[in-house]
């Protein structure tokens, strides 16, 4: 990928939001390589303004139209679509959080466009669709959550029949060392203060109960084609170390980095090539030490193993599984419920909605808005 080749236009979908601001440092300083064609956000205009201004991108567009809205943008959930398959775009950065990105992802991939993908739930829901929107024309889908593009970088070059397992980290959040009894009453705030990413307030909830990994272990199901019992997570509180990958000689493969979503996001647009870059500090495996790695306690933190076995039972249960757990995780940062209420929801709709149809986008849809519904009942929020 020279600079002397013709710009690649990238549309950063959810461009206001933590990924999308991270991806917007690093295409300023890769301006010789990609050009930003189109920018969207839900609401956010004041921050989506200064940043059209500052890309000159083609298309603008924002879901929620407000006061703060421009007349020249496109308004609606039909601007992600209108964005995700623009002529001038050929990388959609998918940075939506929630189920909201899952059709922008699948008309990108019909429209042959490389999907760097941070929005997880895309694939959680809808993982066979995706597979099935991919094989059917020119699209793909690069990852850009850290783990799984730690897991591409070991792999690239190597067959699939040479992986033997792969092992995700988890920072393990802020309440690693916290006791059942403690984790009871968690706040809020509490939940909030991750260790060691500043991120999105779902995807940080998501860390404090590790239903974030159980969606990355799905993920991972999905893009390498591994069956679950070659997918292991452990804690790795200093997230160093973004995944190991085990070869069927015994040999293991890690990818590090200091702590920056800087380099995923770079990876996903450039791969399987690397450009050079150097926004992120040197890595200094001194200052990094000690790396340690701990098992996860699942009697703590049951949701992961609820996102496991729903990913196990496959069908609608991954997408019950993801709804009942935006729609607690909501709750729970509207105070209306719990922070173990979030585990207890998702067990229960899990329970009564996991074996719904889900042959189609639309069962898929049904069975989210059936898995949301399932859990504001429950806790009558
Ligand atoms: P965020 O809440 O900071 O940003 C979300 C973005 O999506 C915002 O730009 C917002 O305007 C947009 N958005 C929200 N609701 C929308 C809707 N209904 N329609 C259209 N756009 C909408 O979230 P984030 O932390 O940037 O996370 C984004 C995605 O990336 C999530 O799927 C998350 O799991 C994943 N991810 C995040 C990180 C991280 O470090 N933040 C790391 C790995 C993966
Ligand atoms: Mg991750």
């Amino acid at each position: 990928m020279t600079p002397t080749a013709a710009p690649k236009g990238v549309a950063v979908l959810g461009s206001t939001g933590s990924i999308g601001t991270t991806a917007l440092r690093v295409l300023d300083r890769q301006r010789e390589r990609f050009r930003v064609t189109a920018l969207t956000a839900n609401s956010n205009g004041a921050l989506l303004r200064e940043q059209a201004r500052l890309f000159s991108p083609t298309f603008v567009g924002m879901v929620e139209s407000s006061t703060d809205s421009d007349a020249a943008w496109k308004s609606g959930t039909d601007a992600l679509i209108a964005a995700a398959t623009r002529d001038d775009v050929d990388i959609v950065l998918n940075a939506i959080v929630g189920a909201a990105g899952l059709d922008a992802t699948l008309a990108a991939l019909e429209s042959g466009k490389r999907v760097a993908l941070a929005n997880k739930e895309t694939l959680v829901i809808a993982g066979d669709l995706v597979k099935a929107a991919c094989a059917s024309g020119s699209g793909e889908v690069v990852p850009v959550d850290s783990e799984h593009s730690a897991i591409l970088q070991c792999i690239t070059g190597h067959p699939a029949s040479q992986v033997r397992r792969v092992v995700l980290t988890a920072s393990g959040g802020p309440f690693r060392d916290w006791s059942k009894d403690r984790l009871a009453f968690a706040t809020v705030e509490d939940a909030l203060r991750h260790p060691t990413w500043q991120m999105g307030r779902k995807v940080t909830i998501d860390s404090a109960t590790l239903a974030n990994k159980a969606l990355e272990v799905i993920e991972a199901h999905f893009l390498f084609g591994l069956s679950y019992d070659r997918i292991e997570v452990v804690v790795h509180p200093q997230s160093v170390v973004h995944s190991f990958v085990e070869f069927i000689d015994g040999s293991v493969v890690a990818q590090m980095s200091v702590p920056t979503m800087e380099l995923p996001v770079l990876y996903a647009l450039t791969h399987p090539e690397r450009v050079p870059d150097d926004g992120v500090p040197t890595f200094d495996p001194v200052k990094l030490s000690p790396m340690t790695f701990e098992p996860v306690d699942h009697e703590r933190f049951p949701a992961l193993r609820l996102g496991i076995s729903a990913g196990e039972a496959g069908g609608a249960a991954p997408a019950v599984f993801n709804a009942a757990n935006e729609s607690a995780v909501a709750a729970f940062l509207a105070g209306k419920i719990a922070f173990a209420d979030i585990p207890r929801g998702i067990a229960s709709a899990l329970e009564e909605l996991g074996g719904m149809p889900a042959g189609t986008r639309e069962q898929l849809l049904a069975a989210d808005s059936a898995g949301r519904q399932h859990v504001k009942e429950m806790f009558k929020c």
